[in-house]
């Protein structure tokens, strides 16, 4: 049969209604599909402890920043995509210049992984983040540059290193150095006093016929002996200088920028101040003494041990020459 009324050749026939039903349920599956994406992306966002951000590099507007930002920095997210400032406010003042230095190296390097610093949360507290940044390479070059990174806060982290160093580097007893901190700062301070033609001097102390007091009082009044003695080096020591328990009974110390006839005044005051501690064990009351040995970097000291080994030759000159003084050596 012939058709009377031919359709024009723009004009397509409907679909059948089952073809509209099914485009329709495919439409909806799709969004359905892409809801979920969004919201299990939403749902990830939220629950990592790093805050995802992008930043037009001319503007340095941020275009996109994650919820953790709220978590982390207590401010509003509103705020920091309205005024980039808040986040550059919010970073610790001693941070700031390298936070500022790194972020722009990535335009040279394309990724900077190693960035951390620190920022104060609007609560007050001081948070470490590591901070990557990258190139956004999907980005159009219409668009200008654009960075992307993640934060993350790494806090808790850097808290166990440093009780992990603490833990490493101090005497369990005393709190003081130990023998291996106290020698590796030694060192360094060594090198830079012969680099700058400057002078250090390094003590040598050993408490008196310690093991006496320990057999007449007890093993837990010796330390408690030990104790005092390294609290009273901290106090008569004077900032930037060095102390440590090297061994048993004996404690070091290093002054840098300092003659030998200073560091003997503090000395003299260390040795005052451990004269004049009391101890008390079952009603019994007694006090002990030091012997020190003191000596000054010299223009032939090419190592360390030279000086060690003449402050330790004056200290066991001071115990012969009768104990409870000090020798410079
Ligand atoms: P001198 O006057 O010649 O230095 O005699 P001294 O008795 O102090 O020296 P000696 O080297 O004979 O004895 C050191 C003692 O220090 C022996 C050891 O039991 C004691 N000692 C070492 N470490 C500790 C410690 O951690 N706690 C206690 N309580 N004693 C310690
Ligand atoms: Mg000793
Ligand atoms: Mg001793």
């Amino acid at each position: 049969m012939v058709n009377k009324n031919p359709p024009s050749p723009s004009f397509s026939p409907p679909s059948h209604p089952a073809h509209t039903l099914l485009a329709l349920l495919h439409a909806q599956g799709e969004v359905a599909r892409l809801s979920e994406r969004e919201q299990l992306f939403s749902s990830l966002l939220d629950s990592v402890n790093a805050v995802l951000w992008a930043m037009d590099w001319e503007t340095r507007r941020v275009l996109y920043v994650s919820p953790a930002y709220e978590r982390i920095f207590g401010r509003s997210a509103g705020l920091l995509l309205a005024d980039h400032n808040e986040w550059r406010d919010s970073i610790y003042p001693d941070d700031l210049e390298y936070a500022e230095r790194s972020l722009a190296e990535v335009l040279v390097k394309g990724a900077v992984e190693d960035r951390e610093y620190r920022i104060i949360a609007a609560d007050g507290q001081v948070r470490w983040l590591s901070d990557k940044c990258f190139i956004n390479q999907q980005a159009d070059s219409a668009q200008g540059v654009i960075v992307v990174g993640m934060a993350e806060d790494i806090t808790e982290k850097k808290q166990l290193e440093g009780e992990l160093q603490r833990l490493a580097t101090t005497d369990v007893l005393t709190q003081s150095s130990n023998r291996r901190h106290f020698f590796e700062c030694a060192h360094h301070t060594f090198e830079k006093a012969r680099q700058e033609q400057a002078p250090m001097a390094f003590l040598l102390l050993d408490i008196d016929d310690f093991k006496q007091v320990n057999d007449t009082y007890g093993h837990q009044t010796g330390d408690q002996v030990l104790q005092r003695i390294a609290d009273s080096g901290k106090a008569v020591l004077r900032r930037g200088d060095l102390f440590g328990r090297i061994g048993g009974e004996e404690f070091a110390a290093v002054f840098p920028g300092c003659t030998p006839e200073l560091a003997l005044q503090v000395a003299q005051r260390l040795q005052r101040e451990i004269q004049r501690l009391s101890f008390s064990q079952d009603e019994q009351v007694f006090g002990v003494t030091v012997s020190q040995g003191l000596t000054g970097i010299d223009e032939e000291d090419e190592v360390l041990d030279s000086l060690f080994a003449r402050a330790d030759a004056a200290m066991y000159q001071a115990k012969r020459q009768g104990k409870n003084q000090i020798v410079r050596g």
